[in-house]
């Protein structure tokens, strides 16, 4: 178990991606100069509108993570990366040393911007490579080659970033059990320091979701994503690289995602940008208009470019905190679970059924999931919570 950083998160959502990929269904625009040239403006106005309108409490301990993520902010000049930090710097209680992560292209990648990004203090980077075979770049519809993700890869490792990171995206229709295995061990073979593997999602309002509803595109089944993500997990951590939730693997615990931990544990954290959520870490979550033309307008003339927020009930809290729970490896803390929501968790049917199943695992008071149990996290997680509501 590492010790869990408490100071909130603060994430930047930059909208802009040169390409709009066929299966994302992210808030993103097709880049535009003049579009990105006053985004940095726009951060800056909405950090000051959160200052003015103490929507973020003043009391609050300083950001101790700042995330650009997206869309693509390696699209930015690092000029107006420069900006928003320093904007948010202003008007913010921001950690002087500060966990800065960045969300890159392979495309984006040059000793240049290379140095620019380590200059602005960014101390880890995440590379979006999703695969290093040439007809799957194409079916997802990425713009760089296999050479070009391994070159960048390269680039990154040799530039000084605490931590690297690589995103892979497996469960492609037809993707063997062999082609997948060859990414990631390509993966592992340029010793970065953290991978993230997702399954690919076919949303219904992406160009996939269209070709699904046409009959020209068939997901893997739950059956083949279950052997593919067992695959995963029995292969990285063979390779050394244990994972520590159900997508993300780190060559030791240090390199463990720190700013995504936040969202894990319930740590508060503040979104700025369009469609950025936020938690003041008790019970109260909002979220902003998803459109860039909305939030540029709301912003215009001195609106909240909040769209809604919800207080999350006691019940919400208990099932999401199960939920999160179980996507990690450290799993359901029973005692301050108890201490928190007034039920010890591994004393239900469900957990003692699951347990016997080999689905779960008790361990000095934590009921963490196995790597069948990670398969069917979300169902576990619900089966729990009923019980608890009994
Ligand atoms: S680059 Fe990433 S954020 Fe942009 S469209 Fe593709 S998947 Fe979505």
């Amino acid at each position: 178990m590492i010790e869990q950083d408490t100071s909130p998160g603060l994430y930047i959502h930059v909208p802009f991606c040169s390409a709009i990929c066929p299966y994302c269904d992210f808030a993103v625009v097709k880049s535009s100069g003049r579009q990105q040239r006053s985004f940095a403006e726009l951060i800056a106005r909405e950090a000051e509108w959160v200052a003015r309108s103490g929507r973020w409490p003043a009391a609050a301990a300083a950001f101790g993570t700042l995330y650009f993520g997206g869309g693509t902010p390696s699209l930015l000049d690092v000029s107006e990366l420069r900006r928003i930090v320093e904007a948010v710097g202003e008007v913010l209680e921001v950690d002087p040393d500060v966990w800065i992560q960045l969300e890159a292209n392979p495309e984006d990648v040059s000793d240049e911007s290379l140095a620019g990004w380590r200059a602005l203090g960014v101390r880890s980077l995440s590379l979006g490579v999703q695969s290093f075979d040439a007809a799957e770049l194409a079916f997802l519809g990425r713009r760089h080659s296999p050479e070009q993700a391994v070159r960048s890869v390269e680039l990154v490792l040799s530039a000084g970033f605490e931590s690297v990171s690589l995103d892979l995206i497996y469960a492609l229709p037809g993707q063997t059990a062999a082609a997948w295995r060859r990414n990631m061990e390509q993966a592992v073979g340029l010793a970065p320091s953290h991978l993230s593997c997702y399954e690919l999602t076919v949303h219904e309002r992406t160009l996939f979701g269209k070709r699904r509803r046409r009959g020209e595109l068939v997901e893997a089944g739950q059956k083949r994503r279950g052997e593919l993500l067992d695959l995963t997990h029995r292969f990285l951590r063979q390779a050394g690289w244990p994972g520590y939730e159900v997508s993300n693997f780190a060559s030791a615990p240090a390199h463990r995602s720190r700013h995504n931990r936040k969202y894990w544990n319930h740590t508060p954290y503040l979104g700025l940008g369009p469609s950025a959520h936020s938690f003041d870490g008790v019970d109260r979550r909002w979220w902003n208009v998803p459109r860039l033309g909305g939030y540029r307008r709301r912003l215009a003339v001195g609106q909240s470019p909040v769209e809604d927020a919800e207080r999350l009930s006691r019940a919400d809290l208990r099932l999401e905190t199960v939920m999160l729970a179980l996507r990690t490896l450290d799993g359901i803390d029973c005692a301050a679970f108890e201490h928190r929501f007034g039920v010890d968790p591994s004393s239900t049917r469900a957990a003692r059924r699951f347990l016997d199943q080999g689905l779960l695992v008790l361990d000095e008071r934590r009921l963490a999931p196995t790597l069948a149990g990670w398969a069917v996290a979300d169902t576990l997680a619900l089966e729990l919570d009923l019980e608890m509501e009994e």
